[in-house]
C-alpha cells in the first residue's frame, strides 16, 4: 500500500482535502457518466395548470386536516362535559377552540403557517371550532368570529390571548362570566359566557399513520391513523377509553407502581434485553409473533388491569353523555384485522375477543341500570 507523505505540509493542510475530494467526486462523476436516460416522452406539462393542481391540492390538505381536528375536538367535548363525576381532575371551559395561523400550522402535517395565509386563514385569534351544545355556542359564538380580547381589554398578541383565556378559566374563584371581545363581518360585539366545568384533558391529533391513541397525565394524543380507518363512534369510544385513564390517574398509578414495585429497574433492563433477543430470534424465524422486548412491557404491575378498567369505564362514558357505544365492538374488530397478533398475544392490553366479550357485558350492564332508572355509574369493586 502506498503511503501518502501528509504529516509535513504546510497549515492549512489541503492535501487531505484535495485526496477526500477525488475519493468522493470522482467515483460520483464516474456514476453519473454511466446513467442511463428515459426510454418514453410524458407529454410536456403545462405551467398554468400544474399551478392550478398546486393551489386546489393546498387547499384539499388544509381543509381535510384542519376538518380532522376539529371532528376530533368535537367528539371528545360531549364526553368531557358528562363525566365530570369520574374525572379526578376537573377545569372551566367555555367550549370553544381558539387557534390562530401560527397555532393551526403547528397542528397540521407538513403545512407551513405562510402556505395558511395562501388559502387565507387570518394571522388574528379566532374560533376554530364552537363546540356543539357548550356554552359559547348558547351564548352565541360562531365558528371564524375574530378574538379580539376578554373582559373589555384588547389583546393583539394571540399567544398572549390564549394564555389571559386560560388564567381566567384556571382562577380559583372562577367568574360567572368571561366576556369575549369579538369582531363578525368587521363589527365588534361583546359576548358574555358562562363557563362549564368539565373533565380536565386536553387533545392532541398527531397526523401520523399509526393506529393507536395514548394518554398522558392531562393529555390525550389521538393518531390521525386511526381517524382513517374508523367511524365516528369507533373513534368516540377511543377517545372515552383515553379519556377514562386520564380522568382515572392512570398514568400517575402506573408510575407510582413501578416505582414501587422495582418494574422502573428490571422493565427497562429486560426490555432492552427481550429486543436484542429478538433481532437474533427473528434472523432464524422471521414469521416469529412474540416479540419478547414488548412482551417484557407486559410485566408492569396493573397494566394489564387499567387497560380493562378504561375500556368498562370508557363505555360509562359514552352512556352517561348519551353516545352511541356500539362503537367499541368496531373499534375491538378493527384492531383485530388490523393488529391480529392483539388477537393471541398478550402483552399490555387484554386480548382483543376478550375486550369485546367485556364491551358486550358492559354494554348490558349499562342497559340493564337504564332500564331500572339506577345511576349511571361503574360498579366499584368496594362498594
Ligand atoms: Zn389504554
Amino acid at each position: 500500500m502506498a503511503v501518502i507523505p501528509v504529516a509535513n505540509c504546510a497549515r492549512p493542510c489541503l492535501m487531505p482535502r484535495f485526496l477526500s475530494f477525488l475519493f468522493i467526486f470522482l467515483p460520483l462523476v464516474a456514476l453519473l457518466a454511466g446513467c442511463v436516460g428515459q426510454t418514453y416522452r410524458p407529454p410536456p406539462p403545462v405551467t398554468p395548470q400544474i399551478a392550478a393542481f398546486e393551489a386546489d391540492s393546498l387547499e384539499d390538505a388544509i381543509g381535510m386536516q384542519t376538518a380532522r381536528l376539529v371532528k376530533a375536538h368535537q367528539l371528545l367535548w360531549p364526553l368531557l362535559v358528562a363525566n365530570e363525576e369520574l374525572c379526578k381532575k376537573t377545569r372551566l371551559s367555555i367550549g370553544v377552540l381558539v387557534s390562530d395561523r401560527v397555532e393551526l400550522g403547528k397542528n397540521l402535517r407538513g403545512i407551513t403557517a405562510g402556505q395558511l395565509a395562501l388559502v387565507g386563514v387570518p394571522d388574528y385569534t379566532f374560533a376554530l371550532s364552537v363546540m356543539k351544545g357548550g356554552p359559547a355556542e348558547a351564548a352565541g359564538l360562531r365558528d371564524g368570529d375574530q378574538l379580539l380580547g376578554v373582559d373589555a381589554k384588547k389583546i393583539s398578541d394571540p399567544d398572549k390571548l390564549r394564555e389571559v383565556l386560560s388564567r381566567q378559566l384556571g382562577k380559583k374563584e372562577a367568574p360567572e362570566k368571561i366576556d369575549l371581545l369579538i369582531a363578525r363581518n368587521g363589527i365588534e360585539q361583546n359576548i358574555s359566557v358562562a363557563p362549564i366545568r368539565v373533565c380536565d384533558a386536553a387533545l392532541r391529533v398527531n397526523e401520523g399513520d399509526v393506529l393507536n391513541a395514548y394518554a398522558g397525565t392531562k393529555t390525550i394524543t389521538l393518531y390521525a391513523g386511526l381517524m382513517r380507518i374508523m367511524d365516528e363512534q369507533a373513534v368516540q369510544y377511543v377517545l372515552a377509553h383515553e379519556l377514562a385513564h386520564v380522568g382515572l390517574g392512570h398514568v400517575r398509578k402506573g408510575v407510582r407502581n413501578a416505582v414501587v414495585s422495582g418494574a422502573l429497574v428490571y422493565v427497562p433492563i429486560l426490555s432492552a434485553l427481550g429486543s436484542g433477543a429478538d433481532s437474533v430470534l427473528d434472523r432464524f424465524d422471521p414469521a416469529r409473533e412474540i416479540s419478547l422486548g414488548s412482551k417484557a412491557l407486559g410485566l408492569l404491575p396493573s397494566l394489564e388491569a387499567f387497560e380493562a378498567e378504561a375500556d368498562y369505564v370508557g363505555l360509562y362514558m359514552l352512556a352517561r353523555a348519551d353516545l352511541e357505544m356500539g362503537g367499541a365492538v368496531r373499534a375491538f374488530e378493527i384492531f383485530s384485522r388490523e393488529k391480529p397478533q392483539s388477537i393471541w398475544v398478550r402483552y399490555t392490553h387484554p386480548l382483543t375477543p376478550e375486550r369485546m366479550q367485556a364491551a358486550e357485558a358492559a354494554i348490558a350492564e349499562i342497559d340493564h341500570k337504564r332500564q331500572t332508572g339506577a345511576t349511571l355509574l361503574p360498579n366499584k369493586i368496594k362498594p
